[in-house]
């Protein structure tokens, strides 16, 4: 298929991208590198760096087999502080995508929703079917443009697969996280592990969990990735379909810190921090209907192995 990756030169992108190209794919990568990286684009893909709002009709005009819509604004505390530069960049940037999609007859598209969408659950593990009341910006925003895929799908045939990501980590060899600002647990411990941070603060240990600290679904890149090409395959016109991708497995934030400490060999000290505001104790997905629907099955759940992949990446970054 021809396929048009949005934020191809991100994090999620680069590796969907390379497994894209990987199994046989034409790809093109449409980033405008506000927070991507020229070089995460993979060997055989082609970079137009624009922007959605500038370049999306010319570049669909091409004529494509679908859309994998990864570019958008993703932290969730900025979310809170800056929301019109959510609502304009993840769902006005959407709408038009959606719409240069119609107007080029583009037929499918894989969107990259997320488990903010839920916000606190109300059952552990969480299915598609839980209430979605999200508890910050960033999950209003990616559940919005959803509720919008799902329109057009009934009115103009589309056919849409929306994945609702749990904590993605790891890295897929040269592919990997690197963000300008980084919040997410896993980089940041390792950060201390390669010495260009002290501490890691743990945002609570009165959580009602095992230890105390929150509990989270670390999913692999590349089983993420994997569940894309399936996603492109199974897309039905008219349909829109909705996933949960996680490992079903919960690692608390102390599990996880513990992990980096034997992969890395790093003592990793760490420091007992209040609560962050917005976090849920336990966030686990049932993934069950992506396992029955697009016969996908997580296939890298050990910990240890997610982290080592991360390690290896940090390391790799430092070396260049
Ligand atoms: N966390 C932490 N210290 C940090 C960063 C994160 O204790 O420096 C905790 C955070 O409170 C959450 C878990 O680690 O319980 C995962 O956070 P992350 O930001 O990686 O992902 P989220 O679950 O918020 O999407």
């Amino acid at each position: 298929m021809k396929l048009l990756v949005t934020g191809g030169a991100g994090y999620v992108g680069s590796v969907c991208a390379a497994r894209l190209v990987e199994s046989g794919h034409e790809v093109v990568v449409l980033d405008d590198l506000s927070t991507g990286h020229a070089d995460a684009v993979p060997d055989g893909a082609r970079l137009v760096e624009a922007g959605i709002d500038d370049a999306i009709g010319d570049v669909l005009a091409e004529g494509y087999d679908g859309v994998l819509h990864f570019a958008a604004k993703s932290l969730v505390g900025e979310s809170m502080q800056d929301p019109a530069k959510y609502w304009q960049g993840n769902v006005v940037t959407s709408l038009r995508l959606l719409d240069a999609m119609r107007g080029h007859g583009t037929p499918r598209l894989v969107f990259s929703s997320t488990a903010a969408t839920y916000g606190e659950p109300e059952q552990v593990p969480i299915a598609e079917t839980a209430p979605t009341r999200p508890t910050n910006t960033y999950g209003a925003t990616k559940l919005a443009i959803d509720h919008a895929i799902t329109s057009y799908a009934a009115a103009h045939g589309l056919a849409a697969v929306s994945l609702r990501y749990f904590n993605v980590a790891g890295a897929y060899g040269r592919f990997g996280e690197r963000h300008g600002v980084e919040t997410h647990l896993i980089p940041i411990v390792l950060q201390v592990a390669s010495g260009r941070r002290e501490r890691v603060q743990v945002y609570g240990d009165d959580w009602p969990t095992d230890d105390g600290t929150c509990v989270r679904d670390y999913i692999h890149v590349v089983d993420l990735a994997d569940a894309h090409l399936r996603a492109l395959e199974h897309a039905a016109a008219g349909e829109h379909r909705i996933y949960n991708l996680g490992n079903g497995l919960g690692f608390s934030v102390k599990q996880v810190v513990d992990a980096c400490r034997e992969v890395t060999g790093h003592p990793i000290p760490a420091d007992v921090a209040p609560r962050r505001a917005g976090d849920p104790a336990v966030l686990v997905a049932s993934s069950d209907k992506a396992r029955t629907e697009l016969g996908w099955k997580p296939e890298r759940v050990d910990l240890a192995g997610i982290v080592r992949d991360a390690w290896d990446f940090t390391r790799s970054q430092q070396g260049a």
